[in-house]
């Protein structure tokens, strides 16, 4: 027997995940099934997470987004990278850009020749070897030249700074067009098939009632479908995640458009600043168990750039993920699957591969279990990498002068993440996997700039100082005069994608 297309897909949620699910399957699927997607306005969105990372390009490249129509409708700006403040030590500052470090000289990277000599030739921060990085710190912002593989204009990418519930909107409309059907309903209750565990409908509050084959849950942490009808387990991540709580606000802009977002640490967390077009998201995310809610909001609005926009908003979470993120014929995509705290801006990107995963494991009418046993697999495997990321940014500190910090300085990592750093540490060497999302520049961007001392790679030796000193010298100023074709961000945008009021 071949195995048939399933007949109707069912998203439940109208955030950033139910959107973006139903924007994408709408184009590639419709006409083959049929898809509704059923949200409750009095319910509402979780309305953050405004920062995203390059790969969005590939979900906006596969919708046949107009980019320029995109950041005009969403108020965006662009993100060259992400500013650390106050994480290796306080009155310190280094970014992760997106893009290259330096260029290779025989196999080996500029990182592990700067490291090698940054002391004793009295070197710049490695923030002065990308290019991305030091037009982030001009304020300035141009399109990467991919064309010439010899040019640093190659070497740097970008990505988006939006507001959430616009782009939502946006897709919105995108999805209706491809035909997705929209229906408006608070869910009451789930029904499955009493044999085998399957969802069958679901009722909605004003009497009607949703059928499918496949549901979609994109519900928010709540996991409406994935936990709290098919019961799937959560594997909390809480012991080296600290922060599970944020206060967010929006306030008006009072500096120039900064083409990079901002971490800055805290005493028990840390606060993001993220400039949009129309004004600037703000929110300090910290951990309930060494900071009360009242100092939390305090010191985010000392630390405000312009006047408050809006009411804090509170924002409970755990980070972690369900064990099963498909189980039966359900798909958790966005909260509903897990969260990682938005520190490197990674959930947006998470529902995008949940998509581009669940269309390459299409379920048949049959719902193979070995095809979701893949599903579950590859989507822990992901969370895994995100996860030992994000934790990396905790441990390697010089920070003491709190009691949270000291946990974070102080705790035991997983074991996957300990051999990077050791790795690391004993040779200057790093080794992605190949699916990782990021990758070996991302990893010594973070982890040099957060303070870790490495040795060097015995096979620099090869080179002498000297001309290793020479060549960090000609990196550094190749791209100080690359750093003359960008402008200044706000004009780009000005001339580029300016939002109506
Ligand atoms: C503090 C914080 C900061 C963040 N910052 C970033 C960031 O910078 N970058 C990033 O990539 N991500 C960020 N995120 C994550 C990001 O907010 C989410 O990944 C994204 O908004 C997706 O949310 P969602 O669609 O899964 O859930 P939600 O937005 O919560 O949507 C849930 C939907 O389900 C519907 N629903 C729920 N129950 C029912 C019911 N019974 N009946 C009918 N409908 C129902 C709701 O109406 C809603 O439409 C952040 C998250 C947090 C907590």
């Amino acid at each position: 027997m071949q195995n048939q297309l399933i007949k109707k897909m069912v998203i439940v949620g109208g955030g950033t995940a139910g959107w973006m699910t139903a924007a994408l399957m709408g184009k590639l699927l419709m006409g083959k099934i049929q898809i509704e997607l059923v949200e409750s306005d009095e319910i509402g969105i979780i309305g953050v997470g405004e920062a995203t990372i390059p790969a969005i390009k590939i979900y906006n490249q596969l919708l046949g987004l107009n980019e320029v129509e995109m950041m005009k409708a969403t108020q965006a700006t662009f993100k060259l990278g992400i500013e650390f403040v106050d994480w290796r030590d306080k009155n310190t500052t280094y970014i992760h850009g997106f893009g290259k470090v330096g260029t290779d000289l025989l196999w080996m990277r500029t990182y592990q020749f700067w490291s090698k000599l940054k002391d004793t030739a009295n070197l710049k921060d490695l923030d002065n070897y990308s290019i991305g990085v030091v037009a982030a710190r001009m304020n300035k912002f141009a399109m990467p030249n991919g064309q010439d593989l010899n040019s640093p204009m190659a070497d740097f990418d970008y990505a988006y700074q939006f507001d959430a519930a616009l782009f939502g909107q946006y897709l919105r409309k995108i999805a209706q067009n491809y035909g997705v059907k929209r229906t408006e309903g608070k869910i009451t209750k789930v029904n499955v098939n009493s044999e085998n565990g399957f969802i069958e409908t679901l009722d909605l509050e004003n009497g009607n009632s949703v059928s499918g084959e496949l549901f979609v849950d994109c519900s928010g942490a709540r996991g409406l479908l994935i936990s709290q009808t098919l019961g799937a387990e959560f594997d909390s991540y809480s012991k080296w995640l600290l922060c599970d709580s944020a206060y967010a606000i929006g306030c008006t802009s009072a500096q120039e458009l900064t083409p990079y977002t901002r971490s800055t640490a805290h005493e028990s967390g840390w606060q993001w600043r993220i400039p949009l077009q129309h004004r600037i998201g703000n929110g300090h995310v910290f951990s309930s168990n060494y900071m009360n809610n009242e100092n939390a909001l305090d010191i985010l609005l000392k630390n405000l750039d312009g006047e408050a926009l809006n009411e804090p908003k509170l924002v409970k979470f755990t980070p972690g993920k369900r064990k099963e993120v498909f189980k039966k014929n359900c798909v958790a995509i966005g909260l509903s699957s897990g969260f990682l705290e938005p520190l490197e801006s990674t959930s947006i990107h998470l529902i995008q591969t949940a998509i581009l995963r669940l269309l390459s494991l299409f379920p048949s009418d049959r719902f193979s279990q070995v095809d979701i046993d893949e599903y579950n697999r590859q989507t822990e495997a992901e969370y895994e990498f995100v996860r030992d990321f994000i934790i990396a940014h905790y441990k390697i500190t010089n920070r003491t002068d709190s009691e949270f910090w000291k946990y974070c300085k102080n705790m035991e990592i997983p074991q996957s993440l300990n051999d990077r750093i050791e790795l690391f540490k004993s040779s200057g060497r790093f080794f992605q996997t190949n699916n990782e999302l990021f990758k070996e520049e991302s990893w010594v961007q973070v982890l040099l700039g957060q303070g870790l001392k490495i040795n060097p790679d015995p096979m620099t030796n090869l080179i002498p100082d000297e001309d290793l000193v020479s060549f960090l010298k000609n990196v550094e100023d190749v791209i100080l005069e690359n750093a003359k074709f960008f402008i200044p961000h706000v004009d780009f945008i000005k001339d580029y994608c300016k939002s109506g009021v």
